[in-house]
């Protein structure tokens, strides 16, 4: 039986608290290991260390930081196949989504190996008679990232590649249902010449988390989850006096105007509602058909679903996995079983395929006629459960998303140049796809969506992730020239 410890000073530190929690692998239903959730002490002592690394790593060069992001950022990548390995034994997304998670996450290192650049300030010369007036940033502290289960490896690397870089240290609560992904992070760094100290990962449960928010020394919290832990953690956080950003829950919905390739957008919408199982917080879960597209759309989309093989995801031929916990399997069966009785039409039921053995699988299933009110509409389900809303108009649809609490991403799929332009401009979310289902920005760009999918106003990684772990210094300065000075500087008149 495997256990997970917490990295503490670069130590693997096996908890103390003698609660624990069971890792499964969700493919097999197995317990695999166990992760020991940290007592107050615990998460004290990491911050304590944390702390005592700051005052060294943020006098650090820009330079040698700058040398051990390429270094983690080579090490990450030669250790892909790992990392995906690692993902799917306790997660259990196929390999392949799970290679796809690292790519992912690689393109946060990257961006902040550019660090020498995202940190300059800008200089004003001669301000006024003799002042110049310039601008730095500097690192924050200690700060502490807390993150969900169904990105374990790339969520993390959307916030700690860059916390680190700017000159912070870092302590990473993952999500006690996959934690062992994190523990190959910190062994890279190590590699990759971080000083102890700077990572370090306390596992754990709402015992670990809420110390973080209110210990003294942790200066800013970046959290990704579920709505109401997201808009818990900004509440307490913020009452505490912390910079805290935190991104929730979503229901993102797909358009698809009449015009549209419907091949293209049965295809879109197929990937993007069951890749990864819809564990993602950029699934698609509800498609809006307006007008003549829903009854094309639904048929093009049933027709593919039979073709989707959900297995083991270290089966090569599988294309979905299973969902991450029994529990959360039968929670997502569950909008399924009622949405009939509720007013939607069931035209593919996931619970019909049976599957062998005791993973938590759970086939895809297709849902029409569903409507706000309905559980399966309000509800984010995050399992693979597509909806479709029918609506007449392009005024309806951007209507209905924009009445949705959450403005996490949208997509349009179209041919009409002018109705995309104008759908990016009045939809209320925070990323919007044309043509494109999931709308995940690259890493030069930063992710949040609106509502109540984030809280606070800082979105995730890129320019907004440098800005949120650093803080703004300004600098006036009068340096009156020594030749026309009236105040004797001491210095020889002829420097
Ligand atoms: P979750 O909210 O249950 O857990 C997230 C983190 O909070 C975990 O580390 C967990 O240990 C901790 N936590 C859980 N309950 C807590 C409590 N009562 N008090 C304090 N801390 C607590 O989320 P999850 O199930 O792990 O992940 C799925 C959710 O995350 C979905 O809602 C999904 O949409 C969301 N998500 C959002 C984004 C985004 O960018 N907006 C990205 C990924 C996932």
């Amino acid at each position: 039986m495997k256990q997970i410890n917490h990295i503490i000073g670069g130590e693997q530190t096996p908890s103390m608290s003698g609660r624990t929690s069971n890792v499964f692998n969700p493919a097999t239903g197995e317990v695999t290991g166990f992760v020991g959730l940290a007592s107050v002490d615990e998460v004290d002592r990491a911050v304590a260390v944390a702390k005592q690394a700051f005052d060294s790593w943020s006098r650090t060069s820009v330079a040698k930081r700058t040398a051990v992001m390429y270094k983690f950022r080579d090490l990450v990548d030669r250790h892909s196949n790992d990392f995906a390995a690692a993902l799917t034994a306790e997660h259990g997304k196929v390999l392949s989504d799970s290679l796809g998670e690292v790519r992912r996450g690689l393109e946060n290192i990257e961006y902040a190996c550019g660090l020498a650049e995202h940190l300059k300030g800008s200089f004003s010369q001669e301000a006024s008679t003799d002042i110049d007036v310039y601008s730095v940033r500097q690192p924050l502290g200690v700060v502490a990232g807390i993150t969900p289960f169904n990105f374990p490896a790339m969520v993390p690397m959307w916030m700690y590649p860059n916390a680190i870089a700017a000159g912070n240290t870092f302590i990473l609560k993952p999500s006690e249902r996959d934690p062992s992904v994190n523990t190959l992070a910190a062994e890279l760094l190590a590699e990759a010449g971080l000083p102890d100290g700077v990572f370090n990962i306390v596992q754990g449960d709402k015992v670990a988390v809420d110390r973080l928010l209110e210990h003294p020394d942790i200066a800013a919290i970046s959290f990704v989850g579920s709505t109401p832990i997201a808009r818990y953690v900004y509440t307490t956080g913020t009452n505490n006096g912390k910079r805290v950003q935190a991104l929730g829950g979503a229901k993102n919905h797909m358009v698809v105007l009449p015009d549209a390739d419907i091949d293209l957008a049965a295809d879109a919408a197929v990937s993007a509602a069951y890749g990864s199982a819809g564990e993602r917080c950029m699934a698609i879960s509800i498609v809006v058909a307006v007008g003549t597209a829903a009854d094309p759309l639904i048929a093009a989309v049933k027709e593919r679903i039979p073709s989707i093989t959900v297995g083991d995801g270290t089966d090569e031929s599988s294309q979905m996995g299973p969902l991450i916990s029994g529990e959360h399997r039968d929670r997502v069966a569950s909008y399924v079983e009622r949405a009939a009785g509720e007013g939607a039409l069931v035209v593919v039921d996931g619970r019909e395929q049976a599957m062998e053995g005791k993973g938590f699988f759970l086939a895809p299933s297709l849902l029409d006629n569903v409507a706000p009110g309905m559980s399966c509409y309000d509800d984010e389900i995050f399992g693979p459960v597509l909806g479709v809303v029918r609506v007449g108009t392009y005024d309806e649809a951007v209507k209905l998303i924009d009445d949705n609490p959450y403005g996490n991403g949208t997509a349009i799929f179209t041919r009409d140049g002018g109705a995309a332009r104008r759908f990016q401009v009045e939809v209320d979310a925070g990323m919007v796809g044309i043509n494109v289902p999931v709308p995940v920005p690259v890493s030069y760009y930063s992710f949040g969506g609106w509502g109540d999918s984030l809280f606070g106003d800082s979105h995730a990684y890129g320019p907004e992730g440098i800005h949120f772990y650093t803080k703004a210094k300004v600098v006036t300065s009068r340096w009156p020239d020594p030749a026309t000075s009236a105040i004797d500087l001491g210095f020889p008149q002829n420097v």
